[in-house]
């Protein structure tokens, strides 16, 4: 119950979905959350939820500038030890021969830049722990290349699973980084095409667990991640994926 007890953990995107769900199980491990996000309502709902355990502002992860002066305006209490970068989008299903540049910049910018700057801000506020870790939001994509049309998303996760190993290895022995990577898990990212029961049907026909994965269950993948439960883990890519 306390495994995350002294623990301040950055959580980007932590207003929905997956980070939501981190945020709730990184609190309810004893330990404290900074949330960055874009949604206003779904953040004061956050801080509704968890009173003095987390501090939440709303940061567009995409603005260098914003992010640099969100890490440097922390209450007091809330130095970051932890960070996970969590925040993403799917943006446009487009084929490639149509690619728009403003979209190109648009994702590449939200998905993978972002944990460029999120990573170098948290490196230069974070307290010292025995623990330290970042986990970063990959997906299977990655490996699969994700949905037809959406040859952008699966570059930004395939471009995080990189930057996680080099990061790992230029971060040792400080800061242990580690990736995540989700197959499909039923969040508001995933309302298009899971909304659609007939669909999500024959999505779970291919998952070996046959059915898609919810967010507390990756969120107890980050949990692991971030706890000294992982001491040894570094420069890892934990699929949680129902065995895709
Ligand atoms: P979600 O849409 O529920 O949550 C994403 C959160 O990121 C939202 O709260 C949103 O407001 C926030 N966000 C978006 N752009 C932002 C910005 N510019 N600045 C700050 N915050 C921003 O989606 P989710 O399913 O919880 O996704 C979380 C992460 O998991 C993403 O990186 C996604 O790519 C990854 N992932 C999700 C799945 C899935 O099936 N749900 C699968 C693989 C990977």
């Amino acid at each position: 119950p306390d495994a995350l007890a002294g623990s301040c953990v950055i959580v980007t995107g932590g207003a929905s979905g997956i980070g939501r769900a981190i945020v709730d199980a990184v609190v309810a491990h004893g330990g404290k959350a900074i949330v960055w996000d874009i949604q206003d309502a779904a953040l004061r709902d956050c801080a509704a939820r968890h009173g003095d355990a987390v501090t939440v502002v709303k940061v567009n992860v995409a603005d260098s500038a914003a992010v640099r002066s969100a890490a440097a305006a922390l209450p007091d209490g809330f130095a970051p030890t932890h960070l996970v970068n969590n925040a993403g989008i799917i943006g446009k299903l487009m084929p490639l021969a149509e690619l728009e540049a403003e979209e190109i910049d648009r994702v590449l910018s939200i998905n993978l830049k972002s944990v460029l700057y999120c990573t170098r801000a948290f490196l230069n506020h974070r307290a010292p722990h025995p623990y330290a870790s970042i986990v970063n939001l990959s997906s299977i994509a990655a490996r699969t290349g994700g949905m037809p049309g959406n040859a952008l998303y699966a570059t930004t996760k395939g471009a995080i699973a990189s930057l996680t190993r080099a990061a790992a290895k230029e971060l040792a022995p400080e800061v242990r980084v580690n990736a995540l990577a989700p197959g499909i898990i039923d969040t508001p990212i995933q309302a298009d095409s899971l909304g659609d029961r007939a669909k999500l049907a024959e999505i779970a026909k291919v998952i070996p667990l046959q059915r898609v994965g919810v967010a507390e269950e990756v969120a107890a993948a980050a949990l692991w991640l971030l706890s000294g439960a992982s001491a040894y883990v570094t420069a890892t890519i934990v699929d949680v994926a129902g065995g895709r």
